[in-house]
């Protein structure tokens, strides 16, 4: 039986394999230094045409670009109006950004539980948190796969809620046939570069509502417009504007507009990719019992940010933090998503408590992110294969 690393054992690679990289071609960089010669920085023509491209990707009806994919969950709630005393559902198995966009706005988050086969949120955790308080519902593409759309459009319908999706891990997939961006009453999209395609920092919220539409970008450009109809001071001189609203600097670069732009171009064969390693994976750990991988639904045609899987420690005799460790000396560097949203100080300090969702508490012993992304070989994915076999056998 061969010896994890851990263990005095020979690493299965030299080199680290990381979670998530970047992927940057020649015609990403070539893109970037036209810009810089070009005569806008900022507010130029790329933004305008990286904001048509996301609509025609996504088939929504207004894209607007912004700083980040925080700074879009931001602005989608501004846009919908959530304000002190309102509550808003989000999922507990999210990076915080998905939970401190309700707080920014001085709103309640509520934590509603995630299903335990597809590790999204629950419509019905979701339906079951309804007060009279609640404003919007802010549901997660977990790793990519679309949450349950059909169920959370009808519930938010239903108890006239706004429904916005973050979709930071789940641009290019697929709910029912229509891309995610444009189900929801917003869809928030991140460009950091662990995801699948990326800017350095960028995001963008995509809506159908031309009302929505013209609130996220007063939000986005400080409050000010530039348009005579939204004037309470009319005037026509060409320097004039006015601020209406208290709003951000939240806007995108058209450095990193013609970048994500370029990136765009390349998303469909990003996917397959990242496709074809999940089938590798999938087809490997389906054969090792005591590993569960998040279960695929008919409805979404998924094109994966982070590939998890499901310790379970008692048959495997591996604790999680355990093989994490051990993975890390093979040169496998896994990661975690998430700790449950709650679980952090800042929460805990707010009075949220511990075992608030028991679902989310469980599958967070269990957790380990793999290895994904588009520049990974198949000897990397391999690797990877051959790592968690080799530990997961010398304990068994
Ligand atoms: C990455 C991420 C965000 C935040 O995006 P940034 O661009 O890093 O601000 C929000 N929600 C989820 C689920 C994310 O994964």
């Amino acid at each position: 039986m061969e010896k994890p690393a851990i263990y005095g054992g020979i690493p299965i690679r030299e080199k680290k394999l990381y979670y998530g990289r970047q992927y940057i071609d020649e015609a990403d960089i070539e893109a970037v230094t036209t810009v810089l010669r070009s005569d806008w920085l900022t507010c130029g023509p790329q933004i305008a045409a990286l904001e048509d491209k996301l609509c025609h990707m996504t088939g929504a009806k207004y894209a607007i670009s912004c700083a980040n994919g925080t700074a879009a969950l931001h602005i989608a709630c501004l846009a919908a109006g959530v304000e002190i005393g309102d509550e808003v559902i989000t999922s507990p198995l999210t990076f915080a950004a998905s939970a401190n966009c309700a707080l920014y706005c001085g709103a309640t988050p509520i934590f509603a539980d995630i299903d335990m086969g597809t590790l999204a949120i629950d419509p019905e955790a979701v339906r079951a948190a309804i007060t009279t308080k609640t404003k919007a519902v802010i549901a997660v593409d977990y790793a990519g796969q679309s949450a349950a759309m059909d169920e959370l459009v009808s519930i938010c319908q239903q108890h006239g809620l706004i429904l916005i999706s973050d979709a930071a891990h789940s641009i290019g997939t697929k709910y029912k046939g229509k891309a995610v961006g444009s189900i929801a009453d917003m869809t928030t999209f991140s460009f950091h570069p662990v995801k699948s395609v990326t800017c350095g920092e960028g995001g963008a919220v995509l809506t159908n509502d031309e009302d929505y539409y013209r609130r996220l970008r007063l939000f986005r450009e400080h409050g000010i417009t530039r348009k005579a109809e939204l004037f309470e001071k009319p005037s026509t001189e060409s320097w004039y504007y006015e601020q209406i609203v208290l709003g951000y600097n939240y806007r995108l670069t058209d450095i990193q507009a013609v970048l994500l732009s370029s990136q765009l171009d390349k998303l469909e064969m990003f996917s397959n990719r990242r496709k074809e390693i999940i089938t590798r994976y999938r087809e490997a750990f389906r054969a090792i019992s005591g590993i569960t991988m998040q279960e695929e639904i008919a409805e979404s045609e998924t094109t994966s940010h982070l590939f998890v899987i499901r310790i379970d420690s008692e048959a495997l005799r591996i604790g999680r933090d355990e093989f994490i460790r051990a993975m890390a000396v093979e040169n496998i560097i896994c990661n975690l998503h998430y700790i449950p949203v709650y679980h952090h100080p800042y929460y805990q300090n707010l009075g949220y408590q511990y075992g608030l969702c028991p679902n989310v508490e469980r599958v967070f012993t269990e957790l380990v992110t793999l290895p994904l992304h588009y520049g990974m070989s198949d000897e990397d994915t391999e690797d990877v294969i051959h790592a968690v076999e080799k530990i997961v056998r010398y304990h068994s």
